[in-house]
């Protein structure tokens, strides 16, 4: 591990206490010791001991003084604290209410670091967005729990809030997932939909012994930048996952079985469309680029009407 002084980035090492200190087995067990806390593995509940990984996280999410943070899942506060060194208001939303008392200490003197306790999932997120209204920018930071990666993300992506950047650590697998390409054994829908909102860059891998307790599995950091605009030209948000999930739904299919069974079309109506939008009725889903997908979207809309009862 570097020195304390390599680990902390510049504008951290200005402020008292040192925000990484606790990004340390032995004093991160003595917190949760002193409040009796119990490590629970079925809230994804490892948490980050390697001050050079949080460094990583916190830099390649930019944030400055004018900035605002949001975190899923602050567990003992150690992300947490580092990020109320450097945003300007830092909200985080904590499932289990055990933590209370560790983070009450852990967070002490940050008057700009709030922690609600809820599910994320049950939240609606345009109102807690309230929070940043004084802010130049929003990241989004978090060490994920793992069991409910997808969905969290998801819940992210279509608040339909502002949102400039999102560094996470999740599962190696699922990192490969985020970024991979047409063709790769990775790909799939989760790539699709999240590339089509947002650059993704994988930052660096994450070993086991980087957190406490190790987890099965290796993880990565990921950032995903927000477009302006999708990446693509689409008439209909809905229209493109409906054929994103219909083409990988029955994997290794070919496109004109596969449209078939996913959207509900006759076999004439699944060749036509193919035709119509350029691509290969032999092809298979996972060959398939985001503009390519794009096009199926937008051929489909435009032959049929909305109403999905027509299809069936
Ligand atoms: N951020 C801390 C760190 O890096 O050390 C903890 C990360 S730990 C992998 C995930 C945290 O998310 C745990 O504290 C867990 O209790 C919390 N969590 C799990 N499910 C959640 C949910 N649905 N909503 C909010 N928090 C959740």
């Amino acid at each position: 591990m570097a020195s304390e002084g390599e680990m902390a980035p510049h504008r951290l090492e200005a402020h008292q206490p040192d925000p990484f200190r606790l990004a340390q087995p032995r004093q991160l067990k003595e917190v949760l010791a002193r409040h009796g806390f119990t490590l629970k593995h079925g809230l994804g509940q490892h948490f980050l001991v390697d001050a050079g990984v949080l460094r990583d996280i916190v830099e390649a999410a930019g944030i400055g003084s004018e900035d605002g943070a949001f975190e899923v899942g602050p567990g003992a506060g150690v992300l947490t604290a580092c990020l109320g060194h450097v945003a300007r208001r830092v909200l985080a939303v904590e499932k289990d209410p055990a933590l209370r008392p560790v983070l009450a200490e852990t967070l002490d003197g940050l008057h700009n670091v709030e922690v609600r306790f809820a599910d994320v999932l049950d939240l609606d997120l345009r109102d807690l967005w309230a929070a940043f209204a004084d802010c130049r920018r929003v990241a989004v930071v978090a060490n994920l729990p793992y069991y409910v990666t997808t969905p969290i993300l998801f819940r992210l992506l279509e608040a339909g809030v502002r949102m400039d950047v999102i560094v996470l650590m999740v599962q190696r697998e699922v990192a490969e997932r985020l970024a991979a390409h047409p063709g790769s054994k990775s790909y799939g829908a989760l790539s699709v939909a999240v590339q089509y909102r947002a650059e993704v860059q994988r930052l660096r891998r994450v070993g086991p012994g980087c957190f406490l307790p190790p987890p099965d599995v290796e993880s990565a950091v990921v950032r995903l930048r927000l477009r302006s605009q999708p990446a693509v030209e689409v008439d209909d948000d809905a229209r493109l996952f409906q054929v994103v999930r219909a083409a990988f739904g029955t994997r290794r299919k070919t496109l004109r079985n596969a449209l078939r069974a996913g959207l509900g079309l006759s076999g004439d109506e699944c060749e036509a469309l193919l035709a119509e939008a350029g691509i290969d009725a032999s092809r298979r889903g996972e060959t398939l680029s985001l503009e390519e997908f794009a096009a199926i979207a937008n051929t489909w809309g435009r032959m049929r009407p909305r109403d999905p009862g027509a299809s069936t």
